[in-house]
């Protein structure tokens, strides 16, 4: 079931699939159910809950992931239904298992907890009906108390947690103020996850920063040093992809890569032209830009892949007709001097280039 009509639930499925992938899970199959509204207690109705049992069933299944955010009375009522042993688990509860693999600094795995207690806060009740239950009803109410303390425990964990990132941000805040005091401008690359932001700073800095089809191959903010064929500098930042249906809750474990954003000095937003919803993902990206209190930097556009798309000499010429549009293969190298003649020429306009500045 998906309510996101631009995307589409194929499409949804497919982003759905790749972050499993991600996550380390092999996918066998996917299936959809049309409903006006969920089914409150299972999400999908009855005669879908029986049909993806039987599947899980045949094909030997460990996990069901479902493509929303699951209540903790649907996730428990799923499980019961599909059989003890099946894992039912949400979109957002794999997206932070992802987050939490891919963590690499402090102030993002303190993100990640704090996303993942205030995941659990609501969900607390499962754990403890499901004793309840063991126990024959013996302890009726003993597991209500009990949901009770573990609740207060976690709301004074968060506590902790949240002054603890204050700060770490803090901390960074200065080590970045005494960075900028170097006089190199700084470009972030933002983009939809998986359009070659990591492949394009490899390709440009021989950095090792991770690059593989996958979904979030790089979650914390990475900066690296790019010197070009003149001499001049500037960092390149590497941020965390854009997804199509972030939840609530998982948008403050971004805010660091977030805040990294707002401070530099050009943004170059990199597309998946290739991509058979190129436009949607651009429209995902700059919204969540202009959420983001950016308006003011400058940007460029990158229309990477093209040597995977249908018609690269028609892409080419329509980016050429564009001014802020340049085209690259960030596999192949291809458009690679172009897009740093491009980022030369925007700093230079934006005047924050320090010849500009340093008469
Ligand atoms: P990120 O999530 O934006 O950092 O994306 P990655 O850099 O990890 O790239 C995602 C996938 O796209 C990887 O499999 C890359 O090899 C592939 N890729 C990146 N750039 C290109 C390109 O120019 N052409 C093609 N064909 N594939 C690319």
């Amino acid at each position: 079931n998906d309510h996101n009509i631009s995307f589409g639930t194929e499409e949804s499925h497919k982003e759905l699939g790749q972050l499993a992938d991600t996550a380390g899970l092999m996918v066998v199959g996917s299936s959809s159910q049309k409903l006006l509204t969920p089914n409150p207690r299972t999400y999908i109705g009855s005669g879908k809950v029986a049909e993806v049992k039987n599947a899980v069933r045949a094909l030997d299944v460990e996990t069901v992931i479902f493509d929303d955010e699951l209540s903790a009375g649907q996730l428990r009522n799923l499980e019961k239904a599909f059989g003890g042993d099946i894992r039912v688990c949400d979109r957002t509860a794999l997206i932070l298992d992802i987050f939490n693999q891919r963590a690499a600094t402090h102030e993002a795995a303190l993100q990640v907890a704090l996303a993942q207690m205030e995941y659990q806060l609501p969900r607390l009740t499962k754990m403890w009906t499901h004793l309840e239950r063991q126990a024959g009803g013996q302890v009726k109410g003993m597991g209500e108390k009990q949901i009770e303390v573990d609740k207060r425990i976690l709301r004074t964990q968060i506590g902790v947690l949240k002054k603890e990132l204050e700060s770490v941000r803090k901390h960074r805040k200065q080590y970045r103020n005494r960075r900028f005091s170097v006089p190199v401008p700084v470009v972030s690359l933002v983009g939809y996850t998986n359009a070659g932001k990591s492949t394009l700073l490899n390709q440009l800095t021989g950095a090792n920063v991770l690059a593989e089809d996958r979904l979030f191959a790089t979650l914390d903010p990475t900066t690296r040093r790019v010197q070009m064929k003149n001499g001049k500098e500037f960092l390149l930042t590497d941020t965390v992809g854009f997804i199509q249906k972030l939840p609530t809750t998982l948008v403050a474990a971004f805010r660091a890569t977030l805040e990294e954003i707002s401070e530099s000095s050009l943004l170059v937003h990199v597309v998946d032209i290739s991509h058979p919803l190129a436009q949607q993902q651009i429209d995902a990206v700059d919204k969540v830009l202009s959420e983001l209190d950016v308006a003011s930097i400058p940007k460029l556009i990158v229309w990477n892949k093209v040597d995977k798309a249908s018609d690269p000499q028609k892409i080419k010429t329509e980016a050429d007709e564009r001014e802020d549009v340049i085209c690259i293969s960030a596999l192949n190298g291809d458009g690679l001097q172009d897009f740093c003649n491009a980022v030369q020429a925007k700093l230079r306009d934006s005047m924050v280039w320090v010849e500009a500045l340093v008469p």
